[in-house]
């Protein structure tokens, strides 16, 4: 062991007993000593710090890369710089999964991922650094949970050529929270970008994007559209909570514009962006309030028809369009006749509204389409951004080579208002939980027991039919989303369904127990959500925009009825993200000592749910009872082949069997091999066909026995 009993024990695997008890003991003990990392086996465990620690620099990638891990102290960087060899050195694809609850550190870590990987390969990589910068800044915010919460998945895939140099890389992301883009609950913002503009730009800037400096002067970020959603009847709105934070956006500012420089966006690219994250907060200000027609009938009357004006100066819109297309008629009449069309394309807007027939109604609706076409607008302009990201990044000579990908999932959360988004969100997070932990419980004890090792099944809480409840058979939840034409139907195919993990709540709500906890979620309006439509009008108003990049966002029309809705997306996007995982990725796995993320706190109850929810502990377990690595015994003869014979040892000298064994029984050529090696027998197990290896350190020598 690498370190002393000041500061426990640095594989948890090694901990007698290893219960509940002393496994969180053994990390509080060196979480006390500023030691955040600890190996469960060949996984690491990060407990965030919630304060900077000296912990990283690029001579300490340099001691991990010179050293064998298990020399040091558990850190990021041994994964890392392993996932790394094995990439170089055997041309394997590797993933590193990094998962936790929200706060729990996961961006934090996958920063430093990237940082060390970049490291290991020589230098580079300031183009994938500044890539996470750039997303950080457009797909962030702080909610309650985390100052810096991260409102997207990403898979960051490093792509390395034969000499272990980065070459490039590609992002694959995973659902935004669009939703934020015009709905902010209490104590949280917006999208970070949007207030790092406002108090990064310099007046000129300001000025030309007829902006004001103050934030609250924007109804999207001071969050009024959930207050006015929570009370449609226009009720006074409640007292809000001041917002978090804003102090360091005007420097943010000039880190997110330095990035998107060094991604190689153009001037006239960046201008484009600013000008339409503009037009989304002026658009935003933009109110719709009920008038009485002189004819007596109910119209709609534009509020701060300015901002309207000039947010499509802007980008080149015609404004008397844009307000005829929400349904407001100051700039232009209304015809009739697309208002028909209009309403029978957004039903949903229209189940989720009532007085449909009076002024109100007809206010609310329109706020209801700004407000949609606010959240994909938003979120379209992400997936350009990531679009022109991966171009920039892209490997400059196509071909086949192997990668290490990065992936920060959301973490699992429960927030005031938990919506579909918040429920496609939970979904990923349990199907990569599942992926990790549930199904590495099976498939590992299946093998074992397959191979015929002696063996006591261990008991656990399975993640993978958890997540099935979600995504598997026409009785999921998805396939009940999917299926469904009004949230009521959902609502009663939940109901048919009758499990105890999936709870309708009518007429509005429902309860999901993911392995994280239970989430009340809203039904209302979630089919048309799901649907993720906006009116064929709008896109066709903001598809002749004379803005280029606005014009490329709706360029096109859209089905209404499209194939793939947004969980029908998730799911598939998902899927192959469990399938690029494979079967053994590298895990980190990220625990938040403090719901408030203060340092020096340690909540032992809320450490405690976050082992069991993960199953931090039956993997510990099953690492403790069973082997790290197994291995064809066919594949190992023909890699560590080489060293039969070439190597003296206590066991070789001792073991008549070094000679070559027949080519026809692998097993029996890997056991003769096996037992040449100065390595203790114990460590090995034999199968019918695999050779099982029960430490991470045995792994490591045979590798550092071959490169000798
Ligand atoms: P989410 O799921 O909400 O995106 P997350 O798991 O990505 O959460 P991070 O944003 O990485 O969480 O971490 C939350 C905060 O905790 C960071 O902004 C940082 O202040 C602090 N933090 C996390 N990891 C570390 C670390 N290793 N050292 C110092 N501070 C850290
Ligand atoms: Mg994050």
């Amino acid at each position: 062991m690498a370190e002393g009993e000041a500061t426990g024990v640095a594989d948890a695997v090694l901990l007698a007993p290893l219960t509940e008890d002393t496994f969180l003991h053994n990390l509080h003990v060196r979480f006390k000593r500023d030691v955040i990392y600890t190996y469960v086996g060949n996984a690491l465990i990060s407990v965030n710090p919630c304060r900077p620690l000296p912990l990283y620099s690029a001579d300490l990638v340099r001691a991990y890369l010179a050293r064998p891990p298990y020399t040091l102290p558990p850190h990021l960087y041994a994964i890392t710089v392993t996932a790394y060899r094995w990439v170089r050195d055997r041309n394997e694809s590797q993933c590193i999964v990094i998962t936790g609850e929200s706060g729990a550190g996961k961006t934090e870590a996958a920063r430093v991922c990237l940082q060390c990987a970049a490291v290991a390969g020589g230098g580079g990589g300031e183009r994938l650094a500044a890539a996470g910068t750039l997303l950080e800044a457009f797909g962030n915010a702080a909610t309650t949970r985390n100052h810096n919460a991260s409102r997207f998945g990403k898979l960051l895939e490093i792509e390395f050529d034969f000499k272990g140099e980065p070459v490039g890389g590609h992002i694959t992301h995973y659902l935004l929270e669009k939703e934020r883009t015009c709905s902010v609950s209490e104590g949280e913002r917006n999208f970070h970008v949007l207030y790092q503009l406002l108090a990064g730009a310099d007046v000129h800037l300001l000025k030309r994007l007829r902006l004001q400096r103050s934030w609250e002067h924007y109804r999207v970020l001071r969050g009024e559209a959930l207050d006015a959603a929570l009370s449609p009847r226009r009720s006074p709105a409640p007292p809000r909570a001041a917002p978090p934070e804003h102090a360091r956006d005007n420097e943010h500012f000039a880190f997110t514009k330095a990035a998107m420089a060094s991604l190689g966006f153009s001037g006239v690219e960046c201008g484009a962006v600013l000008r339409v994250l503009a037009f989304v907060l002026k658009l935003g200000n933009v109110q719709f309030e009920p008038q009485h027609n002189i004819d007596g009938s109910i119209g709609v009357r534009l509020e701060q028809q300015y901002e309207l004006v000039e947010a499509c100066a802007l980008v080149g819109v015609e404004a008397a369009e844009l307000a005829a297309a929400l349904g407001a008629p100051p700039l232009s009449h209304r015809d009739p006749d697309a208002e028909e069309e209009e309403m029978a394309r957004s039903e949903d807007v229209e189940d989720s509204v009532e007085g449909e027939e009076d002024g109100e109604g007809s206010a609310e609706w329109a706020s209801a389409l700004r407000d949609r076409l606010l959240c994909a607008l938003y979120s379209r302009l992400f997936t350009w951004l990531i679009n022109s990201v991966n171009e920039a990044i892209k490997p400059a000579a196509a071909g086949k080579r192997c990668s290490l990908g990065i992936l920060d999932v959301y973490g699992f959360e429960r927030l005031a208002r938990n919506g579909l988004e918040r429920l496609l969100i939970n979904y990923a997070a349990e199907r990569v939980q599942a992926a990790v932990t549930g199904a590495t419980l099976r498939r590992e004890q299946d093998d074992y027991a397959r191979e015929g090792l002696p063996w006591r099944p261990l008991r656990y809480a399975d993640h993978e039919a958890h997540a099935d409840l979600l995504d598997a058979g026409p009785d999921s939840l998805l396939a009940a989303l999917r299926d469904a034409r009004t949230d009521a139907a959902f609502l009663q195919r939940l109901q048919r369904r009758r499990h105890p993990r999936l709870l309708p709540d009518p007429p509005d709500r429902f309860q999901v127990v993911h392995f994280g906890g239970a989430v009340t979620y809203c039904a209302r309006g979630i089919v048309d959500k799901n649907r993720d439509a906006v009116s064929a009008r709008l896109s066709a108003v903001l598809g002749a925009a004379r803005e280029p990049l606005l014009a490329a966002l709706f360029a096109g029309r859209e089905s209404p009825r499209r194939v793939c809705a947004l969980a029908c997306r998730q799911r598939a996007l998902v899927a192959a993200l469990v399938r690029r995982l494979g079967p053994a990725p590298r895990l980190v796995r990220c625990l938040r000592p403090d719901a408030g993320l203060r340092p020096h706190r340690w909540d032992a109850p809320l450490l405690r749910h976050q082992l069991r929810s993960q199953g931090i502990l039956d993997m510990a377990l099953l690492r403790r009872a069973g082997w790290c690595e197994s291995m064809c015994a066919r594949a190992l003869v023909a890699r560590y082949g080489v060293l039969q014979g070439a190597r003296g040892g206590p066991s070789a000298s001792a073991s008549p069997r070094a000679s070559p064994a027949p080519r026809d029984c692998p097993l029996r050529a890997a056991r003769a091999l096996l037992r040449s090696l100065p390595i203790p027998s114990a460590e090995f197990a034999y199968g019918r066909t695999k050779v099982f290896i029960r430490s991470p350190r045995t792994v490591w020598e045979l590798e550092a026995l071959r490169s000798a």
